[in-house]
């Protein structure tokens, strides 16, 4: 099985025998420095200010979005949520689930955000804005600096969800001005699913001592507090934090983030230049080097999905909802390689030469 879904996706055989391992115990110095170390590593690739403070939270990326949501924000808050696809509607939706009062800005499948958009919004006492910076479902990257002047020039606390952008696009936290990046294991990591990863400014820091949470689970301040020692309030995902440090460290030890960007870069240059000729149309503004959407021309989206799995054993990443049958998503992140893009680009011209696609 080849796997050019966007998460989980294939992880390399250092990675992979981590998850054949006995799970140890972790309340230890051992653990603790694992904990260190990954935090470190995270800070160092999205260039967190000194003063910024990372938490691993045990639980998939929207846990993440969830406990930002309700740790940073309250009901006398007003943002800003670009919602341009199904992961930026999700943050409506956790602002309506915790009554934070919100403005939606509504680029369109497959379209930026433009300084046109943002204008309207200048000077009007917002007070957050919250961003998937990779919007994975249309495969759209935003302007994270565009946002990050705005968010500056107005005093608003800017989040971002890098959750399928960190490792895969260049992001700097300290340039842009962000206060809080989130990411996740299962995306450019290449880990197993089920850790997601809050790096917070001070600003953001702030808002979090002082806010009263109503969770047990997605408390942030009894996160920071235990994770001053190298440790979670509850019982982690221990074996995909050792996963993740096996990879931060493998990462840093090829040159960091810069290298590991470049390297997905050049995998999706190798797959879009294979794919001329193709009856397909990239459907994106803009693209993140971790994905490419694609719009087949003469087919629906999901018969190539289920294609490709079943014919094959090839998976793309089918998209949901209304775009079920005019979107895919090949990724091009994880254990991939140029050659894995040519048995896929192989696939793709088996399946026009049978008048399939
Ligand atoms: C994958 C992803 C998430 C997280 O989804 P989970 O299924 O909860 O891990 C959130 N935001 C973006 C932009 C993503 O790509």
């Amino acid at each position: 099985m080849l796997n050019f879904t966007v998460g989980p996706v294939m992880s390399d055989n250092e990675t992979l025998a981590i998850g054949g391992e006995q799970v140890p115990y972790f309340r230890t110095q051992e653990f603790s420095d694992i904990m260190f170390e990954n935090e470190f590593l995270i800070k160092e690739f999205v260039n967190a200010p000194v003063s910024a403070k990372t938490v691993f939270i045990t639980g998939s990326g929207t846990a993440s979005m969830e406990a930002v949501v309700m740790n940073v924000f309250t009901s006398s808050d007003r943002l800003l949520v670009i919602e341009g696809g199904s992961f930026g509607h999700r943050f409506a939706e956790l602002c309506d689930i915790h009554k934070i009062p919100y403005t939606s800005i509504t680029p369109g499948p497959g379209h930026i955000v433009t300084p046109e958009m943002l204008a309207p919004y200048e000077g009007k006492g917002y007070t957050g804005l919250l961003v998937n910076i990779h919007e994975t479902s249309t495969g759209v990257l935003y302007d994270s600096k565009l946002l990050g002047d705005f968010c500056r020039r107005n005093a608003i606390l800017y989040v971002i969800d890098a959750i399928s952008s960190f490792l895969a696009d260049p992001l700097d936290m300290s340039e842009v001005g962000a206060d809080v990046i989130i990411t996740g294991s299962q995306k450019v990591l290449a880990c197993a699913p089920g850790i997601s990863i809050i790096v917070l400014s001070e600003k953001a820091l702030k808002r979090v001592y002082d806010h009263e949470t109503k969770s047990m689970y997605l408390d942030l301040k009894n996160a920071l507090i235990n994770a001053e020692r190298g440790q979670t309030p509850f019982t982690p995902a221990v074996g995909i934090l050792r996963q993740i440090n096996v990879r931060l460290r493998s990462i840093k030890k090829n040159g960091g983030a810069s290298s590991e960007i470049a390297r997905i870069k050049l995998q999706a240059e190798d797959f879009r230049s294979k794919i001329q000729g193709l009856p397909f149309e990239i459907y994106s503004e803009s693209m993140s080097n971790a994905l490419t959407p694609l719009h087949p021309v003469n087919t629906s989206a999901y018969d190539v999905f289920l294609e490709l799995k079943d014919n094959y054993g090839i998976w793309i990443c089918p998209n949901g909802g209304h775009l079920k049958d005019t979107l895919f998503r090949v990724g091009h992140f994880g254990a991939i390689t140029s050659n894995d893009n040519d048995t896929l680009i192989a696939a793709l011209v088996d399946l026009q030469n049978k008048g399939k696609i």
